[in-house]
This record gives structure tokens, sequence and C-alpha cells, in this order.
């Protein structure tokens, strides 16, 4: 089976292609190095298949490829390559989030309707939820994001909608929740914080650390898209969440408790873009996808600060 995973050297994304290997797919990724975090992660994350016979590396941009040639013969096309990050997405470098979230998902859906894949996963986000009391974040709920970053990813959302709706192309939208674990992305919260406690560094906090959210173990994720690939129907939207809500607060009293380290916490106001509380429903996920999340926090911390100790920080 060829599947196709964009942003594959990403950290979501390198996981899916260990996955998709191990299921003896064959794997053609695609990556041009953006450079939202230094290459060397990236690289890092691709290195245990790079010379896998069962993988193909383009790395290019996807704006300037022909993908018509790339999306021929291919099954599963699993689209995670964007630009993420809420709070840089604001100003002039809104172009930058519009070509990599919105344009790169138009002409994607425009060559998977010549190739008809069998289905067209895409990673969109909690983001596009916006700040709401509405909770849990329901897949059918108001949808009205607090960032350009969060506005982007649901233009997207639509569009995957809009090329099922008009020319079936089989896409399943899937919302991810926080995700965490190994590799995880140097701007995200986790990084940033055990970083901070192996540098014995003053880490930022924004806002009063009450702030919750639904944070995801990396390989539930993988579990749902594979989930997604395998799903009779399109047209849909799931939301993935790793099904408990945690403050800040006690995650990071979960992180000095397995490294043993006490934070020096620098506290700051909270972010224009920042949502207050993340929930996911799973249950549309669960009863249709078989996703069933199950690395609970404390053992996904553990994990993602055993991989944060080999980098060298
Ligand atoms: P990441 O930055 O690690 O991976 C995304 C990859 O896409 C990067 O390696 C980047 O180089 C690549 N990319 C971007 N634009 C490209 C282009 N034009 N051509 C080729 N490659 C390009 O991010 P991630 O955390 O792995 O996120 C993956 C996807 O999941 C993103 O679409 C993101 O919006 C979504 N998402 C992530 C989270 C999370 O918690 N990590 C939550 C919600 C949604």
């Amino acid at each position: 089976m060829n599947s196709l995973i964009t942003g594959v050297a990403g950290f979501i994304g390198s996981h899916l292609a260990e996955k998709l290997l191990a299921l003896n797919h064959r794997v053609v990724g695609i990556d041009t190095f953006l450079d939202n975090y230094e290459r060397p992660f990236k690289e890092r994350n691709l290195s245990a298949i790079m010379n896998h016979p069962g993988f193909v590396f383009l790395n290019q941009d996807i704006l300037l490829t022909d993908l018509r040639d790339l999306l021929k013969d291919v099954l599963y096309v699993f689209h995670l390559a964007g630009q993420p990050g809420v709070r840089s997405s604001w100003g002039k470098e809104f172009v930058r989030y519009s070509d990599n979230n919105i344009r790169v998902t138009q002409m994607l859906l425009e060559a998977a309707k010549e190739s008809r894949p069998a289905k067209f996963v895409y990673a969109s986000t909690s983001s596009v939820c916006g700040d709401t009391d509405d909770l849990p974040m329901r897949e059918e709920g108001r949808t009205r994001p607090v960032s350009p970053y969060g506005v982007g990813k649901l233009a997207a959302e639509h569009l995957c909608y809009l090329y099922w709706k008009a020319v079936r192309v089989p896409t399943v939208a899937l919302r991810f929740f926080t995700v965490y674990g190994p590799r995880q992305r140097p701007d995200m919260f986790f990084h940033i914080f055990m970083r901070g406690l192996l540098r014995d560094e003053e880490i930022p906090l924004y806002d009063d650390g009450e702030q919750t959210r639904d944070f995801t173990f990396c390989s539930d994720i993988v579990d749902g898209i594979v989930g997604a690939a395998l799903y009779p129907g399109s047209g849909e939207v799931f939301n993935l969440g790793g099904g408990a809500e945690t403050s800040l607060l006690n995650a990071i009293a979960l992180i000095e408790d397995i490294s043993g380290r006490k934070a020096r916490l620098r506290k700051f106001d909270r972010q224009k873009g920042d949502v207050r509380h993340t929930r996911a429903s799973i249950e549309a996920a669960r009863a249709k996808l078989g996703y069933d999340p199950r690395v609970g926090l404390k053992i996904g911390l553990s994990r993602q600060w055993e991989w944060i100790k080999t980098l060298g920080y």
C-alpha cells in the first residue's frame, strides 16, 4: 500500500511514518524543513527511517511540487504539513501561515481530485474551536478561532469538506488536541519546560497556570490517524483528544515529580490567541474510528522526559 505523508519530518509526521512502515506500507514523505524550528530536530526525527527500504523522502516545498505526479498511485494521503503555532501567526507572518496551511491544502485536494486516493486525512486542530465554555468541545459545536492560525486551519478544514461534497475527494479531518511525547516541537510548552529544567533556567508561564488542556500522547494520535484512513465514511470531522483535562500547574507538578527537579517559573500575562480551556468530546472518534487513547499523562510525560534527556540540553 502506498501512502503519502506531508510534513513527514515533523513531530507527528515522523511518528506516523514509523507506524505505517511497521504496517508494511510503502511511504513517500515530503517535507521542506520549514524554519518554524531548527532543521536538526527534523533531521533527527527521520533518522530511524531514512534508510528503510519502504521509505522515500522528498525534501521539497509542496507549493513548488508537481502534485499530480506525486499523488499518482498513492492510496492514502496523510496531510500533516503545515505551519503550526498560535502565537506566531499574527501580523506579517500570516502570509506564510496561509501559504502553508490553506494554499498547500487546496493544491493537494486539487491533485487528489484527479488521482482519487482511498482516503485523504487532514490534520486539523482544536484551535478551530476558539475560546468557549461549551465543554467538552464537540465536532458540531461553534467554531470561532481566536488566532490567525486557527482561522487558517479552519479554512483548510472547510476546503476538505468542500472537495468531498463537490467532487468526492474522500476526506476526513481530525482535530488534534495538544499533542506531546518524544519529538514534541521545541516551541511547545512541555518541551520548553523540560529544557528549562535540564538547563536550570527560568521557565516562562503565560496566564495563571490554571488554564487546562486535553493533552494527547503522540502514539494515540497516530492510532487515530490510521483509524481515520480505514474509516469508510468521508466528509467528516473528528476530535482526537487524550480523554482528560489537566491544568498546566498539575502537569508541571507531574513533570517535577518525574524529573526530581523543581522549576523556576516566571509568570507573564495570557498571550493573544491562547484559549483558556480545551477538552475534546471523543465519543464520535471512539464509535466510528475505533479511537481509544491509552497513554495517560504521567506515563506519556515520563517518555517525553526520557527522550528530552537524550538531546544534550
Ligand atoms: P511540525 O512543524 O513538527 O511538522 C509540520 C511539518 O510540515 C514541518 O516539518 C514542516 O517543515 C512541514 N511543512 C510545512 N509547510 C510545508 C510545505 N509547504 N511543504 C513541505 N513541508 C511543509 O508540526 P506538528 O506538531 O508535527 O504538526 C503536524 C500537523 O498537525 C500540523 O498541520 C499542525 O497544524 C497539526 N496540529 C498539531 C498539533 C500539536 O499539538 N502538535 C495540534 C493540532 C494540530
